[in-house]
This record gives C-alpha cells, structure tokens and sequence, in this order.
C-alpha cells in the first residue's frame, strides 16, 4: 500500500483536520509501505495571499504534523512545492483533463455560485491533486468525505491518461474514516477554516474552553431526555474517549435531567488530556527549527527521487521524451 495525502497551509490545524485527515495519516504511516505527505502550498496559494503569512503557516504546519506523530522515520514529511516534477506532470495531465470535468467540481463550483472572483489556479486546483497523486504510484489516499469528488476527478484524469498511452498510472482510491467523516464546527455545520466555526488543535487549552462553551445547542428543557446520536456535542466528545465513557455519556442522554454545560465541560476535559502530550511535542520541535527543516529537506529529496521518475515514464508515454 503506498499512501498519499496533502494537507493546506491555510491555516492553523482544527479538530476536523485531525479526526478527518491526520490521525489516519499518523496510523497508516505504520501500515503502508510507504506514505506520502505533503504540505499543500501551492494549493494554498490559491486562498493565501500574503507571503509572510503562507511562510510561517507552512512551517506551522510542519511542526504540527509532527507533534501529531507524524514520524519521519517511517512517512516522507515534505512541502509541495519543493517537488517541482509535480507541476511538470501536472501540465501533463491538464491536457487529458475535460473542462466540464472541472465546472462540475465543488470548490470551483461553490464560489462562481457565491459570486466570488475565481482563478485558473482554483479552477485546475483538481489537475494539480490529481498530479500530487499520481506522481508517488500511490493507490491509497486518505482524506474527509468532501475530498471525495476530487479523488474521483483524479481517477477520470488518471484513466484518459492510461486510455490514450498505455498503462503510465497506478489507480488510486479514497480511504475515508467513517466514525469522523464529518467533524461538525462549533454551530453544529461542518467544521471549516472557510465557516469560522473551527476548535484549533494547538490553542491555548482556555482559549479551547470557551470556543467550546460557545457551540450551539438546542434550547429544551434540561429534565427531558435526548437522542445522543443527533447531537453534534456528543459526537464530538465520541471522538475524544474510549467506547465505556462515550457509552455513559449516551445514557445520560437518554435519561435526560443534565445541562449542555455539563457535557462540554467534560468535552473540554477530555480534549485537553487528548491533546496534551502533542502540546509538550510542540514546545519541543518549536525550540528546534533546524530539525524541522532537515525533515522536510530529507522528505524532498525522497519524495522527488519518486516523482522523476513516474515522470519520466509518463513523458515516455506520450511522446515528450524525443531523443
Ligand atoms: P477550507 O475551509 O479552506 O476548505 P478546511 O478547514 O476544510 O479548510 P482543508 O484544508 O480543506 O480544511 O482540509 C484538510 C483535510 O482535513 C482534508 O483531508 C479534509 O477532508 C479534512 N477535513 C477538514 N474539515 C473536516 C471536518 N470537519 N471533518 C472531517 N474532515 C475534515
Ligand atoms: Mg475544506
């Protein structure tokens, strides 16, 4: 199993990052053979328009990653654009990309709806995905349930590609975490940088306390009983305890006679002790710089021995290798 997975410097990493992306990039890094992950900068691009702000998130991003357990022993930790054999066959791939392809896909999608200016860059944002893929040979790509299209995307490209000059691509597949395929925001939506509802993984463990006292509940009564499973703070507490006390929690429910409070002070808790150990990581890597970008110069080198070459066999494939 090769793995692949990127992830956008847009911003500081959210609970739905983690449940929805990092904590499977932390567990199948034990399972693959070999596992991609990449900070999406170039992607990023696309939103973040101030360079001092793209610099420091992506060396954020770095640093979280690995004080989430992302172990550069095991994972090539790297950034997008130091690989620069994934724009090339991103050109590649451009040229066996459908337009209607890409009007079909969301994010391009949604912000024509809204009337917001969109760039090429945001339009071809798929194409640029879909090369991040395809140029490790990787066949599983763990992401959220709303990157499921683009990985769909990435199989159409990848299958033109393949029906017009033979067998160049490896297929890949989404791997989605069902248990936390949706991580709901503070207002009960999906948690998004974009919907400002997010709970940032390396806030100030108070600062996380009182976002958390500000999601939204519904206003009945507190003696009537509830249905654990609609609840968007009992699925968020789901994710931060063992099977006993999601189970407890699901019976106080359903017996009703408690307040919101009460459960998001124990949301708080248990989130706070969740994270803890990755805080004192942190402090640790952020007294580290040099260790930091060692690993992400090592990941390169690894990532772009890979990537020549799948490139190199797709430039033979269709005929821009002429000598
Ligand atoms: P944006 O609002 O800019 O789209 P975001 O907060 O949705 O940002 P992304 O950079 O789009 O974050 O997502 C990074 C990864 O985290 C993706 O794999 C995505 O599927 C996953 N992810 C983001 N939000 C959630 C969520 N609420 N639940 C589950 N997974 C999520
Ligand atoms: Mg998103």
């Amino acid at each position: 199993m090769i793995v692949v997975s990127g992830i956008q410097p847009t911003g500081r990493f959210h609970w739905g990052n983690y449940f929805g992306a990092i904590k499977q990039y932390v567990e199948l890094q034990d399972q693959a053979d070999a596992s991609y992950y990449f900070i999406a900068n170039l992607h990023a691009l696309t939103t973040v328009r101030d360079p001092e702000v793209l610099r420091r998130n992506t060396i954020d991003a770095a640093i979280d990653l690995l004080a989430l357990g992302i172990n550069p022993d095991r994972a090539t930790l790297f950034v997008q654009s130091d690989v620069p054999e994934v724009t090339q066959l991103c050109w590649l791939l451009m040229t066996c990309t459908p337009m209607g392809l890409l009007e079909r896909c969301h994010a391009y999608k949604d912000k024509k709806a809204k009337g917001l200016p969109a760039d090429a860059g945001l339009f071809t944002y798929p194409v640029l995905m879909a090369a991040d893929i395809l140029a490790y040979d990787a066949d599983t790509v763990p992401v959220g349930e709303d990157q499921i299209q683009h990985i769909e995307v990435c199989r159409d490209i990848a299958g033109s590609f393949n029906h017009l000059y033979g067998e160049v691509f490896v297929m890949p597949r989404a791997k989605i975490m069902e248990k936390a395929a949706r991580v709901p925001g503070t207002d009960g939506e999906k948690m998004s940088k974009s919907y400002n509802n997010t709970i940032g993984i390396f806030d100030d463990p108070k600062v996380v306390r009182k976002t958390i006292m500000r999601i939204v509940t519904d206003s009945r009564p507190i003696h009537e009983p509830k249905d654990p499973e609609t609840d968007h703070l009992f699925q968020l507490y789901s994710l931060f305890v063992g099977e006993k006390e999601r189970e407890a929690m699901a019976a106080r429910y359903r017996a009703g006679g408690f307040g919101y409070g009460e459960v998001k002070q124990a949301l708080a808790d248990a989130a706070e002790k969740y994270f803890a150990e990755a805080r004192e990581y942190r402090k640790e890597l952020e007294a580290k710089p040099q260790f930091v970008r060692e690993v992400l110069g090592d990941g390169a080198a690894m990532a772009r021995k890979k990537a020549a070459e799948v490139l190199a066999r797709a430039q033979a494939a269709c005929g821009i290798k002429y000598a």
